[in-house]
């Protein structure tokens, strides 16, 4: 398989979207492990506490296991949560264990709540010899606070839309909400990436309203699409991303491209030295 170009520093990237269903987490999962598959370093840190992308990983993420909750509520050094994926090459993921559903509410009185994420991140990738090209966030489908966590830790967001009808719906309050933490809380953050999910190409509706996104989003979306296909819905219950369970059926494919576009397209020009 291709190797990819490989960033000058890691780019730390939340998947984001109110919406519950359009594809976050397994974009989250298959972006990882197409990127892994062709070379890089990837961390996937599981946010959501239904722990989705941990499952889709196959790594252990029972009650017990030490995870992204201790991390943020406990100050358990992020290292200690990291867990390799049985997946292809270097892929790694904190897992989110049940506990993290309780963490909206224990965060509330916890100092700097919305940095705790990005601390732990940042102190954890600074001790590192051979360091990450990319780490993925994987959010519920809510703006609490561990959603702030994770854009206060990134610095890009990856919208996955959904191609159907009430697409866009919902999209300007995220893009609001966005710019609220650039503006208060995280300068550095941009929607770099956006990915349109579940495409079936035979509706006139889902080219039209992926002509409608492309039209709003022209430098943010990419040009490969994800189609629907059931080996991609399949994939998590045998703990595989669809690169490992089915690598060249359609959706493995697309998303091995969309994951060599974001890597030639590189990270957002910022100013900033972080
Ligand atoms: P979210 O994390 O945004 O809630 P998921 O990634 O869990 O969304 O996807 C919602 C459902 O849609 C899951 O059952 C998933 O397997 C399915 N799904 C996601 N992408 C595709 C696709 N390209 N083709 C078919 N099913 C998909
Ligand atoms: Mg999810």
């Amino acid at each position: 398989s291709e190797r990819l170009p490989k960033p000058e520093k890691t780019r730390v990237m939340t998947i984001s979207n109110q919406k519950g269903g359009v594809g976050k987490t397994t974009t989250a999962v298959n972006i990882a492990a197409a990127l892994a598959r062709q070379g890089a370093r990837v961390l996937v840190i599981d946010l959501d506490p239904q722990g989705n992308a941990s499952t889709a990983l196959g790594v252990d993420h029972r009650a017990d296991t030490a995870s992204v909750y201790d991390v943020i509520v406990n100050d358990l050094p992020l290292g200690d949560a990291v867990q390799k994926s049985p997946e292809f090459g270097a892929l790694y993921c904190v897992p989110a264990t049940i506990h993290l559903a309780g963490a909206e509410i224990e965060l509330v009185s916890l100092v700097a709540r919305e940095q705790r994420l990005r601390r732990a991140l940042d102190l954890y990738m600074q001790g590192l010899e051979e360091p990450f090209d990319y780490v993925f966030i994987d959010c519920p489908p809510s703006l609490g606070l561990l959603t702030i966590n994770a854009f206060v830790a990134a610095r890009e967001v990856l919208i996955p839309i959904q191609c159907e009808y009430y697409a866009l719906e919902g999209l300007s309050q995220l893009l609001k909400n966005i710019e609220l933490i650039e503006k208060h809380l995280n300068p550095d953050l941009s929607v770099s990436t956006i990915l349109l999910t579940m495409y079936d190409s035979r509706t006139n509706l889902a080219n039209q309203v992926a002509q409608d996104v492309r039209d709003h989003f022209p430098k943010q979306v990419l040009k490969t699409l994800i189609p629907r296909s059931v080996r991609v819905s399949e994939a998590p219950s045998y703990g595989q991303s669809v690169i490992s369970y089915d690598l060249n059926s359609a959706g493995s494919l697309s998303y091995l491209e969309a994951a060599a576009e974001i890597a030639h397209r590189g990270a957002p020009q910022t100013g900033s030295q972080r």
